[in-house]
């Protein structure tokens, strides 16, 4: 139980994980919305606001602006005056202002130098500051100093009394955004609390996601786990996606062809025993039946011992040919691959097999269509055509005919073996290659066939990537058409074993 909380701990921290991934992907999605919402609203509504508070203070200023002009405050016009009663009303309005926005004012003549000042300490002085000298020519400016806490802005004072309404004097006003940044932080802190709620939520939700999307996955590999285990062997069944579908479809495609694998495996050995054991047991009913006669004469003795040595052949046959087959398997890839002259070497087999013709009195004939070299496993080659054309001999009839073509393309040779036999029924011809498959098995057993010669051939011709079909009319004759590439690719071989 540990061991598997921790292989599954060990899996979640891999990024390998496609549970880790689909966690992050979900907090990732979840947590960059929220963060920009919250530096978005937070910093739209500072910027808003700066702008509410500029444009509300330049409004008041306009309007000490005004004052000072309506009340003569900078002595412009000879007649009027300006009393001490208004000046003080005046100076009150723009404490006010100062005090209200937590600032300071200053008025500026347009010789730079400052009238008056909230603060007290720069009046009388001159000031020359960029911000001031643009306002003078007619640039009313603004700059929210964030790092600093405040907002300073210009504004000119124009002279009504004239008619080109010259600026006469600015006010250089800085303000506090101190309520701003408080507004700032409480909206912050409160953004904040919300976010951390947010993110329990979105890892929550991030952790249950990544479980249950992925559970199919999951039980696709405890299925498998099952057959692995052998609590069951047939197919497996798991509802969940079309990529989980897909898997346990191939699964089951493995598990159903491995069956079949073992199936034929078990056929096979099956097999080998019975037709191992066959020539055994005649052996022993000769032997028993020849102890049982006491007396017997020498005849019956040579009788008996000649059946008993031709069973012994069978029994040799069966192995060598057993043999062969497995060494084909074993040893698909170590083709021993040589450029020959096909048609010497069909000669050479054919010349090995007329005299077996010539006891069925069977006529065979070499039709040589053009001169064909290929490169090929000469040993495994030989196999395939002896073993064709003496089928054909083997499964013919008396005064029959067996009929052997080589031609080629360019890319591949043609070795086509026809017979006036038996020929196979229409049923058989496609079991025809399997190991010990016979058609008809006491007369196959009688001719000397192990049943093993198909599939030794087929299983040579794969390995050269050729290919082997076969027509044939049951009474009247078979025919097996090889075909062989004339250049050998190496390739896959074994598969092409495999699929025997
Ligand atoms: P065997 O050693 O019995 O000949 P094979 O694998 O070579 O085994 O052939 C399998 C079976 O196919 C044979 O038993 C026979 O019944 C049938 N067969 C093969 N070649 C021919 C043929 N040319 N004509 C008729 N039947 C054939």
């Amino acid at each position: 139980m540990i061991a598997k909380i921790f292989r599954e701990l060990k899996a979640f921290l891999s990024m390998r994980s496609l549970q880790t991934r689909m966690f992050l992907v979900v907090l990732v999605a979840g947590l960059v919305p929220s963060v920009i919402m919250r530096y978005g609203i937070l910093g739209s509504y500072e910027e808003r606001s700066v702008q509410q508070r500029i444009s509300t203070v330049q409004n008041q200023l306009m309007i000490v602006g005004n004052h000072l002009i309506s009340n003569n405050y900078f002595n412009t016009k000879p007649e009027g005056y300006t009393s001490s009663v208004s000046r003080e009303v005046i100076d009150a309005e723009l404490e006010m202002i100062s005090n209200l926005y937590e600032g300071r004012v200053m008025i500026i003549d347009s010789g730079l130098k400052v009238l008056k000042d909230t603060y007290g300490i720069s009046e009388g002085k001159t000031i020359i500051s960029e911000e001031v000298i643009k306002c003078f020519q007619g640039q009313i400016t603004n700059n929210y100093d964030s790092e600093h806490g405040y907002i300073e802005m210009t504004t000119f004072i124009t002279d009504a009394g004239s008619d080109t309404g010259e600026i006469i004097a600015v006010m250089l006003t800085s303000i506090s955004n101190e309520s701003i940044a408080a507004n700032l932080e409480v909206l912050g802190r409160n953004a904040l609390i919300l976010e951390s709620l947010m993110i329990v939520v979105i890892v929550a939700m991030a952790i249950v996601l990544s479980v249950v999307m992925t559970r199919p996955f999951n039980r696709v590999t405890e299925a498998i786990n099952e057959v692995k285990a052998g609590y069951r062997d047939e197919s497996i069944f798991v509802q969940g996606y079309a990529e989980t579908d897909h898997i346990v479809d191939a699964f089951n495609q493995l598990l159903k062809r491995m069956r079949t694998l073992d199936n034929s495996r078990q056929e096979f050995v099956e097999n080998v025993s019975h037709e191992l054991k066959t020539p055994m047991a005649a052996i022993k009913v000769l032997a028993d039946s020849l102890l049982a006669q006491g007396d017997a004469p020498a005849e019956l003795y040579r009788e008996f011992l000649e059946d008993i040595a031709s069973e012994i052949d069978r029994e040799n046959q069966i192995i060598t040919d057993l043999l062969a087959l497995v060494k084909m398997d074993k040893k698909a890839q170590e083709l021993n691959i040589v450029s020959l002259n096909m048609n010497e070497l069909v000669e050479l087999i054919l010349k090995r097999l007329r005299p077996i013709a010539r006891k069925k009195d069977v006529e065979v004939v070499f039709e040589s269509i053009r001169p064909v070299v290929a490169e090929v496993d000469e040993v495994k080659m030989t196999l395939v055509m002896t073993n064709l054309v003496e089928n054909a001999i083997k499964y013919n009839k008396e005064h029959g005919w067996v009929k052997v073509e080589l031609d080629a393309d360019h890319q591949y040779f043609i070795f086509k073996v026809s017979d006036s036999g038996l020929g196979i029924p229409e049923d058989s011809l496609a079991h025809i290659y399997e190991r010990f498959y016979r058609v008809d098995k006491s007369h196959s057993r009688e001719i000397g066939g192990t049943g093993l010669g198909l599939a030794i051939t087929k299983s040579s011709v794969l390995m050269h990537r050729g290919s082997i079909t076969v027509a044939s009319v049951e009474g009247e004759g078979t025919s097996f058409t090889v075909k062989v590439p004339l250049i050998h690719t190496v390739g896959n071989a074994v598969l092409a074993a495999e699929r025997v």
